[in-house]
């Protein structure tokens, strides 16, 4: 049997000043501690991503970033290139989170841009895909979500997705206090697996960690986890408090 180890996210939003985040990264790393069962990654503004890197290294944390653009460098103003990130301190990165594609205009062919620069530098993309209310409520989240995964890892080969992390993130979950019920989660989270097991094999299928997201809360974390197929959690709101989140990474004990 494959083992997928946990992995919980802090996705920071654009919440915290640098030095707000360096001070909530210290703490979280001290609640935390050194989980021997649990990966633990945040994800604060660019902004704070080195000093925050510099917070964490004697710690269990590793840091990741929310976003990131394709291009190795030149006239692209506002946008941060996988390099940049990796000079940064960051492990991983989050691509195509509903936010980005509902504000700025990301759609699943920019997705798979980003997730072809992310593994061309080693870094662990964080692919987001979800429904909205409407498409569930129209029985499409099956279909959306088929799309979101076919395009966005368009091209790939195996060797490509070895580093790859799916995060399940229904839409009208983000950030409204409704989770999906662990039904609901267990259910899309086996459909995302067996597209990947169409797609490249029942190993890579069965190794890849998916993730859930969508208001996460020390309450309900132990429910998801006890799914079949969730292998974790990428937590917005509840992973600024630090002792917050550090009870979500501690929902073993
Ligand atoms: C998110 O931003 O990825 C998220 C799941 O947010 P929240 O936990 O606040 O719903």
């Amino acid at each position: 049997m494959i083992d997928r180890r946990p992995l919980i996210a802090g996705n920071w939003k654009m919440f915290k000043t640098c030095s707000e985040a360096v001070e909530t990264a210290k703490q979280l790393a001290h609640l935390v501690g050194i989980d021997q069962e649990v990966d633990v990654m945040i994800a604060p503004p660019f902004t704070a991503l080195e000093k925050v890197s510099d917070a964490i290294k004697e710690s269990h944390l590793s840091l990741g970033a929310q976003n990131l653009f394709w291009e190795s460098e030149g006239a692209y103003t506002g946008e941060i290139s996988p390099s940049m990130l990796i000079s940064a301190g960051c492990e991983y990165v989050i691509i195509g989170h509903s936010e980005r594609r509902q504000y700025f205009g990301e759609s699943d062919e920019t997705v798979n841009r980003k997730i072809r620069a992310a593994v061309n530098h080693d870094l662990k993309p964080i692919l987001c895909v979800g429904e909205s209310e409407k498409d569930r409520e129209s029985n499409d989240t099956f279909s959306v979500l088929d799309k979101q995964m076919k395009i966005g890892l368009k091209g790939f080969s195996l060797d490509d997705l070895k580093l790859l992390i799916i995060a399940y993130e229904p839409v009208w979950a983000i950030g409204t206090g409704k989770t999906a019920t662990v039904d609901q989660a267990q259910e899309v989270h086996g459909f995302l697996r067996s597209t990947l097991d169409k797609s490249y094999g029942n190993k890579l299928a069965k190794s890849i960690r998916i993730l859930y997201g969508g208001s996460v809360k020390p309450n309900n974390i132990s429910e998801l986890m006890a799914m079949a197929d969730v292998d974790g959690a990428l937590v917005g709101g509840a992973s600024l408090d630090p002792e917050t989140f550090s009870n979500i990474v501690h929902f073993l004990k």
